[in-house]
């Protein structure tokens, strides 16, 4: 009590006192035994003042063996970049001229170079990317969509519904599994404002499929002087074959393709914050900074900071320090090695851990159907060992594979796998 008075100051101490003592009474009026309710009140209040401490969001150990893990917050970021937003920053200053600035004016610049584009603006997120665009150029006019295209992306982002809150008609074309070109330009008329193909990003149509493709697209949009917009949604930047995945279409492909918009979440592929990237001809992206809602949706100092410091590594070609493509170029042979000493810890510990092969997903809505080869450990115990992992400090988020935890070492960072085997054996401790 009195180490947390000192911490936390006296006034902390006593309110959870207060508190613990009413806990008691209000338990001792009911059915308690009054001796051990009695002497349960320091415990009870330092467990209050534990609870106030606490971050709201614990630092977790991501085992399951997905990268960009969308309920553990997508992409992970090195721990440094935050720190220079946090003084005062030349972010709304003109430092040349002495006066006021444009907030987003230097990064604008840095992020059409990444993605080879002529222009570009950043908002919180891609479905207020989505939102600006249609508000900007589609408001009370049609946009035109394939049937195979109308997604829903975790976290209650559906398609049909952001086109509706931004006063866009959707305009739908095509079949679920098929849809042609002279579909699309069956629907063109006056009310229409643009074309837009959206990324199937976390499922795949196989079978009897057909799509135009996005040069077609653009041909017959530019005939009738109307964006070709794409939500692209993961940020994919580079080939990912060189991390054994298969090929996806990159944002700069895209746009030499024809696309006139290109918009993309910074905390998937791109591995930055949260945040909405639009990319494309200054012609279509103009009235989106320039747009009065652009300001309820531009992302604040620490994101843009952050974001600027990531795209430098794409930009120069490090990306091995971002930490998604770090994780991705680890070799099997590596973690086999980090998985054969963390199973020689759990087995002194008696512990019956042993190696495993296992397959890691690129997560985020990218690639739904690809997984790369991985190695980790796995442990018998089951439902209740899973439980034990996530009650453990920090918590250990693993994946169940019929009665056996498997946990997935490409997602943990190497110098956290002493602290991944203590908890696998304090969690095995406690169900044993
Ligand atoms: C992820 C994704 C979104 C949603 O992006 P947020 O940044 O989570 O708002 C929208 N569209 C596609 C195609 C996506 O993959």
């Amino acid at each position: 009590m009195a180490d947390a008075a000192r911490r936390l100051g006296r006034e902390a101490v006593r309110e959870a006192c207060r508190s613990a003592v009413a806990e008691a009474r209000s338990e001792l009026a009911g059915h308690g035994e009054a001796e051990q309710v009695l002497a349960g009140i320091p415990e009870r209040a330092l467990a209050l003042l534990h609870r106030a401490e606490a971050p709201a969001y614990a630092a977790v150990l991501n085992a399951a063996g997905v990268i960009l893990h969308t309920n553990l917050g997508r992409a992970p970021l090195d721990p440094g970049p935050a720190a220079p937003a946090t003084g005062y920053l030349a972010l709304e200053y003109d430092l040349g001229a002495g006066r006021r600035g444009q907030r987003l004016a230097p990064l604008r610049q840095r992020l059409a170079e990444v993605a080879g584009a002529e222009s570009a603006v950043m908002v919180n997120n891609n479905a207020a990317s989505l939102l600006l665009i249609l508000q900007a150029l589609a408001r009370d006019r049609s946009v035109i969509v394939s049937r195979s295209q109308l997604i829903e992306i975790g976290g209650s982002f559906r398609l049909p519904a952001v086109m509706e809150s931004a006063g866009a008609r959707l305009c739908e074309v095509g079949c679920t599994n098929r849809t042609h070109l002279a579909d699309y330009r069956q629907a063109v008329d006056e009310d229409t404002a643009a074309i837009l193909v959206a990324h199937q990003s976390n499922f795949r149509i196989v079978g009897f499929t057909a799509a135009p493709g996005l040069d077609e697209l653009a041909d017959l949009a530019h005939e009738h002087d109307l964006p070709l917009i794409v939500d692209q949604g993961s940020g994919c930047l580079h080939d990912l074959g060189r991390w054994g995945l298969p090929h996806e279409e990159t944002v700069s492909e895209m746009l030499g393709a024809g696309a006139d918009l290109v918009c993309f979440s910074g905390d998937k592929l791109i591995g930055g914050p949260q945040a909405g990237i639009v990319v494309g001809r200054e012609r279509w992206v103009a009235p989106l900074a320039s747009h009065p809602l652009y300001r309820a949706l531009r992302p604040d100092k620490v994101a843009l900071v952050m974001m600027d410091r990531v795209l430098r590594r794409h930009q120069t070609g490090c990306l091995d320090e971002l930490p998604v493509y770090r994780m991705l170029g680890l070799s099997v042979d590596g973690l086999k090695r980090r998985s054969r000493r963390v199973v020689r810890r759990l087995r002194e510990a008696a512990v019956p851990a042993s190696g495993c092969t296992t397959r890691t997903a690129l997560g985020g809505g990218t690639t739904p159907d690809e997984t790369i080869a991985s190695y980790g450990l796995s442990v018998g115990g089951g439902q209740r060992l899973a439980d034990a992992l996530r009650g453990q400090v920090p918590p250990v988020v693993g994946r169940l594979v019929e009665d056996r935890v498997v946990l997935d070492l490409r997602t943990i960072p190497p110098d956290q796998d002493r602290v991944l085997a203590d908890c696998v054996a304090s969690a095995w401790a406690a169900i044993s």
